[in-house]
């Protein structure tokens, strides 16, 4: 069943906009954690700023009015503020409570200092391969610089023998009250401590080698598993090869982003590649084969037909690269190029003027049609 959110506000189904946000502003000024540190306030105040975001948002509120129950559809579960700390729920209070502009939430969750040790972040780097090698995959080694933990500290950020000392600013505690303004009027807020940002203590004497953050920078060398058939943009994810994080926390993953250089031959087109073959008018006329070398090493002879037209694609299926996720081939596209000679021997013009005299009034101008026809196969061909 829906939660009756005009009740939580104490409004009638018909208020207006301003008098929800006047209603919600009271209910705040009572409840909010800095004024009011029992848990039922907190709880209360919860309730009272969802139910303010949902029907400050009209397309929210008709949902509300047509007896249905948005957190409900965002969540998934069943509505309502039985389950504290279901994602949806937890999400609007995020959200709200950010628009409020106030700072720590007061209450218990922020009461205890920030932990020094943090989880360490993600990082990224390139890995420039040729095509040969995307095609084939397989290990590769790559310097990376990352933090890793300080060696001469393990990660406690003070020199040997010494202890981090209570921060004199905020005696430990991690944070610090100001006085602020905002939508619901002055308020008590909390921030973390500058001085010891958050952590309620004080490094007095700090790690020669760290400076205190307990990582330090440091290239080396990481092995890749590259997948067949990588290509430009690919990320490949190694976990736990990321940064150390501040005091030795747990590093985060390494993403290794592929670059494909380009390829003397082969431009790439996801799993298709295309190059271009250049046979003389004869060899278009009569047929010939040619062979290409492609990346896996292997020679492939293309069969070019007799009478084959310039700018014709020949389909050479399954002869690209493999997909990374189903290992299936692409094609390799042909495109074909004919060459006319322009400088031409006394037997080669002999020979072709014998021809001409076989074919006589061979130009002709083409209708409309015939051309157009043919100008449109020209540039679905060309790229
Ligand atoms: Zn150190
Ligand atoms: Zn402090």
């Amino acid at each position: 069943m829906a939660l009756d959110y005009y009740a939580i506000l104490g409004v009638q189904k018909e208020a207006t906009d301003r008098e929800i946000k006047s209603a919600y502003r009271k209910l705040a000024r009572e409840l909010h954690p800095d004024i009011n540190p029992s848990e039922e306030a907190a709880e209360e105040f919860k309730k009272v700023t969802v139910a303010y975001e949902l029907l400050s948002d009209p397309e929210k509120r008709r949902i509300i009015d047509m007896g249905g129950d948005p957190l409900a559809q965002a969540g998934g579960g069943a509505g309502g503020f039985g389950g504290f700390g279901g994602g949806a729920f937890e999400d609007i209070f995020e959200t709200v409570f950010n628009m409020a502009g106030m700072g720590g939430m007061g209450g218990s969750r922020y009461s205890e200092p920030r932990s020094r040790v943090q989880p360490g972040g993600d990082s990224l780097t390139r890995l420039r391969l040729s095509l040969e090698e995307c095609y084939a995959g397989g290990l590769k080694e790559l310097d990376v610089t990352t933090y890793v933990l300080c060696e001469d500290c393990k990660g406690s950020g003070s020199e040997t023998g010494t202890e981090p000392e209570t921060c004199p600013y905020c005696e430990g505690s991690g944070h610090v009250q100001e006085v602020q303004r905002s939508i619901l009027g002055q308020m008590l807020t909390t921030h973390p401590c500058p001085h010891c940002a958050g952590t309620g203590q004080i490094i007095s004497d700090p790690c020669r080698s760290c400076q205190g953050d307990g990582r330090v920078r440091r290239n080396r060398t990481v092995t890749v598993k590259v997948p067949a058939g990588v290509g430009t943009g690919m990320r490949i994810r190694l976990v736990g090869q990321g940064d150390t994080g501040p005091g030795g926390g747990a590093a985060g993953d390494l993403y290794v982003e592929v670059q494909q250089e380009p390829h003397p031959i082969f431009t790439r087109e996801g799993d298709d590649l295309h190059c271009t073959i250049d046979i003389s008018m004869v060899d278009a006329a009569l047929g010939c084969e040619v062979d290409i070398e492609l990346p896996s090493g292997n020679l492939h002879t293309v069969r070019i037909p007799a009478g084959t037209q310039p700018a014709s694609v020949l389909h050479q299926r399954g002869q690209g690269m493999p997909n990374v996720r189903s290992g299936r081939q692409g094609d390799l596209l042909a495109h074909i190029n004919v060459s006319v000679p322009t400088e031409l021997g006394d037997e080669q013009k002999e020979a072709l003027q014998k021809l001409r005299e076989l074919e006589p009034d061979s130009a002709r101008v083409l209708s409309e049609e015939e051309d157009s026809i043919f100008t449109r196969l020209k540039n679905a061909f060309q790229r």
